[in-house]
């Protein structure tokens, strides 16, 4: 079946639940939404809730446009149950404290259920070109519709993180290193990240760029104000999109990339049909990218020199390590265990490092930097 192509773009300038439902509301309308959300469905809303982060950090999917999708939903007949396993181990307490801190727990006023089901089971992917079976949290597996709800984040291992990225999310806490640890490489990952999206088929994307994340995302960033929400019926299409706004070739996007060489999404944003604004209309010129994209140019290189090139210009983690409080969060999610604590203190052995960047990721103290050798910076 032909992936849609009709992306919403709408202005949106704050995070006031009216606005939002009602911009929302429109872009459902157009996308013709009731038919693939029907009366009676059971629907899991998929939203970013990477870590334990208020909304004012960027990092997670804010509240106001959480309870929006779901108000909407509720109105269109069928039940919520809001869906998500964040980084580190997928327990009911690590989820009742990031629903409280993120603000997700507001979702309940609206009728969504708040899952703490910590099961999974086996998802396949016949059409996969990577990984044919994932672990997928029970919550989705079960669901009739899958709505992605998503926060627009740049990603130092990615490129960006948007629609298809956020259905990593879908992978049961510490079972996400282990994934990391089979596809070490960005690109395979990126296929991977593809893989599961296709299997999971979320009907509806939408994306909260009223305010962004720039530069060292999906957690080390700063926000951004875009003032823009994005809809489709297609993650592939609005995650194009959203290359446009935040100024990214799309090919350095790997999942994307993934998509669009097995033929999910058109290879350009001129090719996708706008429903309300072109996203051209929201692009912010100097849009911070995140660090490790310098070191794209190595896949375009000579096979026999991508390893050298590879070690070189490959940023790394660094641990500003008077500021370490010794948490451990970033050693529990190092897919390669190559983190120990010694005197509270993290301490990384760069040997069997894959670059994956989770520890970066899972601080919540932001204290591991992405660096690059001299050499390499701007
Ligand atoms: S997660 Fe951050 S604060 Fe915690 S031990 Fe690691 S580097 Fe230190
Ligand atoms: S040290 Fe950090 S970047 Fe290296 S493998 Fe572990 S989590 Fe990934």
């Amino acid at each position: 079946m032909r992936e849609p192509v009709e992306v919403c773009v709408s202005a949106c300038e704050a995070y006031e639940y009216e606005k939002v439902r009602a911009v929302l509301a429109e872009q459902f309308r157009l996308l013709k939404a009731d038919e693939v959300i029907r009366p009676g469905m059971r629907v899991a809303v998929k939203p970013n809730l990477v870590t334990r982060s208020t909304p004012d950090e960027s990092a997670v999917t804010h509240p106001v446009v959480i309870c929006a999708v779901v108000s909407l939903l509720k109105e269109m007949g069928a039940s919520v149950v809001i869906a998500e396993s964040p980084g580190g181990p997928y327990t009911p307490s690590l989820l009742k404290g990031i629903y409280e801190q993120s603000g997700c727990a507001q979702a309940e006023q609206y009728g969504a259920e708040l899952n703490l089901d910590c099961t999974w089971g086996e998802l396949k992917a016949p059409e996969a070109r990577l990984c044919r079976s994932f672990s997928v949290i029970t919550p989705l597996l079960e669901a009739d519709a899958i709505v992605d709800v998503c926060k627009l984040k740049t990603h130092c291992m990615m490129g960006m993180s948007a629609a298809v990225k956020n259905l990593f999310g879908s992978v049961p806490g510490l079972m996400k290193p282990e994934l990391h640890c089979r596809f070490p490489e960005k690109e395979p990952f990126g296929t991977m990240i593809a893989d599961l999206c296709q299997a999971l088929h979320p009907v509806l994307s939408v994306v909260d760029a009223v305010t962004a994340m720039e530069g060292n995302g999906p957690t080390g960033g700063q926000p951004r104000h875009v003032g823009a929400l994005l809809a489709s019926r297609s993650p592939y299409a609005v995650d194009l999109a959203c290359t446009t706004i935040i100024g990214m070739d799309p090919e350095s996007v790997y999942p994307l990339r993934s998509a669009m060489d097995r033929g999910l999404c058109p290879r350009t944003a001129d090719d996708l049909v706008w429903l309300c604004e072109p996203a051209s209309q929201f692009a912010v010129a100097d849009f911070l990218q995140p660090e490790s994209k310098s070191a794209d140019f190595i896949t375009r290189l000579p096979k026999f020199l991508q390893p050298l090139a590879a070690r070189l210009a490959t940023p790394s983690p660094k641990i500003r390590t008077a500021e370490c409080i010794g948490c451990g969060k970033c050693a529990e999610s190092c897919p390669q265990h190559t983190i120990t604590i010694r005197n509270r203190k993290a301490v990384i052995d760069y040997t069997n490092c894959i670059r994956c960047y989770c520890c970066h990721e899972m601080c919540p103290k932001h204290v591991i930097d992405i660096r690059r050798l001299s050499l390499f910076r701007h």
